[in-house]
């Protein structure tokens, strides 16, 4: 459990086009370094938080959606082009936001790193979280 933080959480695009709420807490939180979050982001490092699709509603505007691998779809605003977050066939009702466009985004701290192994080599985060090779979660 990432968090049992129940008080409701929103987010918001740049231009505040897509706004969203959430009424429960996060299921995971997580670093991620591939360089496919990078390319989606042009961040170097990428923080996702996880929710319960379900429990997530679009206020205003809604995401478009990018797919380039079968199943995974990245969400990011058609206004003002902010990446928004992530889904994958593979975590089945779940949505995972970046954690920069939500409105409280230190009330989620990160659990681990995913795909520590693409990590730039300069990049210096001194944590003692669990850093995983590959994904940090089991894709059904
Ligand atoms: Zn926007
Ligand atoms: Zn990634």
């Amino acid at each position: 459990m990432a968090s049992t933080d129940t008080t409701p959480a929103t987010g918001r695009c740049r231009c505040g086009t897509v706004r969203w709420r959430v009424d429960s807490p996060a299921l995971a939180v997580s670093y991620c370094h591939c360089a496919d979050c990078r390319r989606a982001t042009g961040a170097p490092v990428t923080v996702f938080v996880g929710f319960a699709a379900e429990r997530i509603s679009f206020e205003e505007g809604r995401p478009q959606a990018h797919s380039r691998h079968a199943g995974v779809e990245r969400l990011f605003c058609g206004g003002c082009g902010s990446p928004i977050g992530y889904r994958d066939a593979g975590l089945p009702g779940e949505l995972y936001f970046y954690l920069g466009v939500m409105d409280e985004p230190e009330r989620y701290r990160p659990q681990c790193h995913a795909f520590i192994d693409e990590a730039w080599r300069w990049l210096s985060l001194d944590d003692d979280l669990l850093r995983h090779q590959g994904l940090s979660r089991a894709r059904q």
